[in-house]
């Protein structure tokens, strides 16, 4: 069976680097780590643009700024209500808490990780994209394209779903390097993989795990 490791080394020969998280500073990963939830990652681009060009990209702002406003401005990312609702509980519950994002970074992984997933509107996916890309820390985001890779791939059984999120990190990351440019790299090029041939229907035909001489029978 292919191994996650050996997987990433062929993904980063086929797709390079990915270049993830793309943001201008840690408090603009978050922000996009929250409002990507349910929607593409072009529509988080709108949003970021609109909440850049008024000045609102910054956890002090966020606080300030009426929750109505940003409703307006994050319109385009979808269920913007709910989004900014999380958003200014996030500035506000950090700038209480904290004082900085990186006061909360220092603090020990699952220290940091448990605070993360008691606010409201941060789930496994999304205090993991934040911890690994804006706070440095070595743990890997679990998404629905690595749920159907691992399961094509034989890491685990058929298509795990969200509720085996933590069965599958454990499983991945007891084979991966406890690196954070690793793992952050390892989850950008499994989305790579998925977009390219990993789909729905998978393009088996041109994919690089199978040219490179790897196979594995594909699940459908
Ligand atoms: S061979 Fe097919 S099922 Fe297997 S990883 Fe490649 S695209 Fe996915």
């Amino acid at each position: 069976m292919l191994s996650p490791l050996k997987a990433y080394e062929i993904w980063f020969r086929c797709y390079g680097p990915q270049g993830w998280w793309p943001a201008d500073s840690t408090e603009e990963i978050c922000v996009g780590a929250i409002l990507t939830q349910n929607t593409s990652w072009r529509n988080v681009e709108e949003a970021i643009a609109a909440l850049k060009k008024r000045g609102w990209l910054s956890l002090k702002a966020l606080c300030e700024i009426r929750e109505e406003e940003l409703c307006e401005a994050i319109r385009p990312c979808g269920f913007y209500r709910q989004k900014a609702r999380y958003l200014k509980e996030f500035a506000i519950s950090i700038e209480r808490g904290f004082k900085t994002l990186d006061a909360l970074f220092e603090k020990p992984l699952k220290e940091a990780r448990n605070w993360l997933l008691n606010r409201t509107g941060i789930g496994e996916e999304t205090a993991d994209s934040i911890l690994c890309y804006a706070g440095r820390h070595p743990i890997l985001v679990i998404d629905n394209y690595t749920l159907r890779i691992g399961g094509r791939l034989g890491w685990w059984p058929g298509e795990w779903d969200k509720r085996q999120y933590a069965a599958a990190q454990r499983l991945l990351m007891d084979n991966l390097p406890k690196d954070a440019t690793i793992l952050g790299e390892w989850h950008a090029l499994a989305v790579a993989h998925a977009k390219a041939h990993c789909k729905k229907k998978p393009s088996c035909g041109s994919c690089p795990l199978l040219i490179k001489g790897q196979t594995h029978p594909p699940s459908d």
